[in-house]
């Protein structure tokens, strides 16, 4: 026949070190949940790969439909990246300063660049398929 061992604090109703630091809200509150942040980390990865396909085709960013001022604007991949690098530091996006003066048939949507991605990579698995 066994006791079981009996834990010390089992049923005590005040633990000393409980709680102390969860009531100080207000301040430091994370400024992006944490699906927030997994959404620009992917976006930035998504970022470094359409960069690869389309940069060494001509292609300078991205062109994003601003729901500001509804009006499209030109982002070069280092903005794009610097954007989504401060969205994540910060918790908040930076003020739109879209490329200067830019030529928009060197610049794609996400679901253009999104699909050529997808397009490249379903020739590769193609090509590899077929070595049986
Ligand atoms: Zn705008």
């Amino acid at each position: 026949m066994h006791d079981e061992p009996i834990d010390p604090f089992n049923g005590d109703p005040v633990d000393p070190s409980a709680g102390l630091d969860d009531l100080t809200d207000g301040d430091n509150q994370d400024p992006l949940t944490e699906a927030e942040r997994q959404d620009v980390l992917e976006d930035l990865a998504d970022l470094e790969i359409y960069q690869a396909l389309l940069g060494p085709i001509g292609v300078r960013g991205l062109v994003i439909e601003c729901e500001d001022c509804h009006e499209p604007h030109y982002f070069d991949w280092d903005l794009l990246r610097g954007n989504l690098r401060h969205l994540l530091s910060s918790g908040r996006p930076r003020v739109h300063e879209p490329a200067y003066d830019p030529d928009p048939d060197h610049y794609v949507t996400w679901e253009y660049a999104r699909g050529y991605a997808d397009g490249v990579h379903d020739t590769l698995t193609e090509g590899t398929d077929d070595n049986e």
